[in-house]
């Protein structure tokens, strides 16, 4: 089959490889019929993963057709149409009993890499480096979900894939984001970030109550779909402090809760060349956390800082005495995705929202690269490219 293949920084290639088979009895094979880059799959391109090896396939949100499954899949049969948590969980270990599929024990058989880096023992992902499982990536014509009863969500024909496909990824990580907030009746959400993160964060904030949502961006484009999707207000922050800019909007008190959809702001941002060779083994340092850092200082009393945008290794340079004596509350993870799934295409189906509006740019799959440099640096009005194999 085709596939993406990950052979460096900025250096992805459409290759042939084997097909995927059956490799444990709760495993399904799925033929991909819709996947799309993600803001994770960028730390992958700018190199800043150093567990991924030569050749590995990238590529963590998608959905597609069943077409084998394990003799222990009992929810799943051939034909079925799913789309698929980017985060792998057994369903039976302490925490996916307790719907913390990120945290899961038992689907990342490498979790001792890079302690430091990641995390000690958290879960697998597609396509996401070695320290997360080795599992094969969802850029390709067919893929390997283990664990297929609880990753994988059946969803009726007659919809369109556009409208299902960020339910794999950037919508749960958007809902879970907001749901980290606490959001009262009267709430401003203030959200770093207009990427498809952020923008699901802005609308998910608005369905679970929030009064005010505020986007802070630098991209146009990206500010207009803020407006246009979320119904969010707006900063710039190349042209106005966010920080002082929110402080005014809130009448000097400060959000009630800040979201940060950036993460490790390492494309676009001047980072490139941090990163050292001598680094990469043992950590990733940077002194840059901006959002971190804005986030804190413009965050209200006793508010909540949630943390959806993905950091690895070493964050320095973080006002802890403003965060400590506001007494705020930090809460982050990967996304809990099996968790929010099946609420969230209940309401696309109900049309209450529509993910499809994200998309920017359709690509067939041999055209990933060029895909990756378009969301990369926000080329053409770039805010999400799905790929067709
Ligand atoms: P994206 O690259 O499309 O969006 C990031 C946005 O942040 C861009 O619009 C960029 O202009 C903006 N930005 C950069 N620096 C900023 C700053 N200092 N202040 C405000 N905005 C700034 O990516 P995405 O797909 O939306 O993903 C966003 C983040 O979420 C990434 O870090 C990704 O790894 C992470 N993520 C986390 C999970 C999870 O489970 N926790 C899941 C998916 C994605
Ligand atoms: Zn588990």
């Amino acid at each position: 089959m085709k596939a993406v293949c990950w052979y460096g920084a900025n250096d992805v290639r459409v290759e042939n490889v084997p097909d995927p088979t059956i490799l444990n009895p709760r495993d399904a094979i799925l033929k991909i019929t819709s996947a799309t880059i993600c803001g994770s799959d960028l730390h992958i391109y700018d190199g800043y993963i150093p567990t991924m090896k030569a050749g590995d396939i990238i590529g963590h949100e998608f959905m597609g057709e069943v077409v084998d499954v394990g003799r222990e899949v009992k929810k799943l049969k051939k034909g079925d149409r799913v789309v698929v948590s980017s985060i792998i969980g057994c369903g039976q270990c302490h925490y996916c009993q307790q719907q913390k599929w990120s945290l899961c024990d038992n689907s990342n058989p490498n979790g001792w890499i890079n302690d430091k880096l990641f995390g000690f023992g958290t879960a697998g992902i597609f396509g996401y480096s070695h320290a997360f499982g080795g599992y094969a990536g969802a850029f390709a014509e067919y893929i390997r979900v283990p664990f297929a009863d609880y990753g994988a969500v059946k969803v009726p024909e007659g919809i369109p894939d556009e409208k299902i496909l960020p339910i794999s990824d950037a919508f749960p990580t958007g809902y879970m984001g907001a749901e980290m907030c606490n959001i009262s009746p009267g709430d401003t959400v203030a959200v770093w970030g207009a990427g498809p993160v952020g923008l699901f964060a802005m609308k998910s904030a608005y369905m679970l109550g929030a009064e005010r949502v505020i986007a802070i961006d630098r991209v146009p484009e990206r500010l207009h779909m803020a407006q246009e999707f979320a119904n969010a207000e707006t900063i710039n922050y190349e042209e106005i402090s966010a920080g002082d800019a929110l402080k005014e909007m809130t009448g000097g008190r400060g959000a009630d809760a800040c979201i940060d959809a950036v993460g490790l702001e390492a494309h676009g941002m001047g980072l490139e060349g941090f990163y050292d060779e001598a680094k990469q083994a043992i950590r990733l340092e940077t002194d840059r956390p901006h959002v971190l850092r804005e986030m804190i200082l413009a965050c209200r009393k006793g508010g909540i800082l949630s943390i959806m945008g993905v950091y690895a290794g070493f964050v320095d340079k973080i006002p802890m005495g403003a965060a400590m004596n506001k007494a705020l509350t930090w809460k982050m993870g990967q996304m809990f995705g099996q968790k929010y799934m099946p609420m969230l295409v209940d309401r696309v189906l109900n049309n209450e929202v529509d993910p499809s509006l994200v998309f920017s740019h359709r690509l067939p799959l041999e055209e990933a690269k060029q895909g990756f440099e378009l969301f990369k640096h926000k080329k053409d009005n770039c805010v999400k490219v799905l790929l067709k194999p």
